[in-house]
């Protein structure tokens, strides 16, 4: 692990020579130990290390001021920095998400900060700074990325046009975490925080860094595994690993669709694992008590936004006979793909026939959209607006 040289390292020169920095953030409690004792280090400077860089939230190593100066110059000369993705641009809606393209190495990718507050004005402003002050939101909800593009080509979604540019790190996914809590100056004791995978590209395609990711955040950042949850397109083996987690977040599935011929042609995934496969696999999850799947249901209008398809639907959710709930997604548009938002009407027409089917069913309220921040807008635009 400590070999890995993720490509978000940078160029210092030591020596005379350049070399990469490894970045410190990302590992956990056990590699931060192992490398301190390489160097001969006692293992309570690897819990000040990450006390520091994941509860603290310091992004310079010289600013760990716990760890004695001549410890901070050798982890320097012996290659290290901190190496914390940082929030490199900003745009802030009126309904006052805001999204952030992070510094992920020599590319960038997104993050959005969704505050709830109880009277809408969610940020005092008054300091004059960009910072909002903490508390004056109730609680909010950070969209996480864990690639930067995606693979898997839904027609309907922006991000699938960037293609998959590469997978993010654990560093880098938890790293967005990390920086917008420290933007909001978030006292996870105090507020409500919620993270949802659900920013760019598919996680259960990138597995291993996804569940790193996870772990760093319930064990040293500390946000609960219930309060966090994944998105998948429906990657069968993803879903079947997933099953077996000890510790896990909550799922979403992106159903999207209300048959495999409709589904098959705006996700090709789909060809690959079909409805059926998809709820086979998502069955052999052990269920927490009172836990629930989400169906996500993004609603395109004329294609999947009619009544017989909420019928439809209905059928399938029953079948699946899985503890369920539905979210239905408004279409949000995007440049240069030919889908048609469906109406207020259609959208609660087919909340009511899914409610007096007994299925409980949401509306997703859409957030940011003037920022490019709404679901499946995420393209690394840096426009706030189209
Ligand atoms: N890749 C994962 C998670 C990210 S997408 C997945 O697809 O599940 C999060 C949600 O946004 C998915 O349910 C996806 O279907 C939806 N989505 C994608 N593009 C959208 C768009 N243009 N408008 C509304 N929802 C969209
Ligand atoms: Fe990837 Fe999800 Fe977009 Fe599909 S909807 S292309 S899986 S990010």
């Amino acid at each position: 692990m400590l070999e890995t040289l993720p490509k978000s390292a940078s160029l210092v020169t030591l020596g005379g020579e350049s070399t990469r920095l490894h970045p410190l953030f990302g590992l956990d409690l056990t590699a931060l130990t192992q490398l301190f004792s390489e160097m001969g280090e006692r293992p309570y400077r690897a819990k000040q290390l990450a006390e520091a860089m994941y509860r603290q939230r310091v992004a310079h190593l010289d600013q760990i001021t716990t760890l004695p100066q001549a410890l901070r110059d050798r982890l320097t000369v012996a290659g290290w920095e901190l190496g914390r993705p940082q929030i490199a641009e900003s745009f802030k809606s009126v309904d006052g998400t805001e999204r952030y393209l992070i510094q992920t190495g020599a590319q960038t990718v997104e993050t959005v900060w969704m505050p709830e507050g109880d009277d809408g004005a969610e940020f005092s402003e008054e300091d004059g700074s960009d910072r909002p002050s903490a508390g004056a939101w109730k609680r909010a909800t950070i969209c996480v990325s864990s690639q930067i593009g995606c693979a898997v080509n839904c027609q309907f979604c922006l991000t699938a046009k960037l293609g998959l540019l590469r997978n993010l790190t654990p560093g880098e996914i938890a790293g967005q975490v990390v920086a917008v809590l420290e933007r909001h100056n978030v006292d996870l004791n105090k507020n409500r925080v919620n993270l949802v995978f659900m920013g760019m590209g598919e996680p259960f395609l990138n597995y291993d860094n996804f569940m790193a990711a996870v772990r760093l955040l319930m064990d040293h950042v500390g946000i609960a595994a219930p309060r966090m949850t994944v998105s998948t397109s429906g990657i069968v083996p993803g879903i079947l690993r997933f099953a077996e987690e000890k510790v896990r977040p909550k799922l979403a599935i992106s159903l999207n669709a209300p048959n495999d011929e409709v589904r098959e042609s705006i996700m090709p995934v789909n060809r690959k694992w079909n409805i059926e496969a998809v709820m086979d696999a998502v069955r052999t999850i052990p269920f927490r008590n009172r836990e629930k799947v989400t169906f996500e249901y993004v609603m395109l209008g004329g294609v999947t936004d009619q009544p017989e398809h909420a019928a439809q639907v209905i059928r399938l959710v029953r079948k699946a006979n899985i503890p369920a709930m539905v979210n239905l997604i408004a279409w949000n548009p995007g440049p240069g793909i030919a889908y048609n938002s469906p109406s207020a009407a259609s959208v609660a027409a087919f909340q009511s026939q899914l409610l007096a089917a007994g299925i409980q069913t949401y509306v997703r309220r859409p957030r940011g959209r003037d920022i490019y921040a709404a679901c499946g807008q995420l393209k690394r635009t840096t426009e706030s607006a189209a």
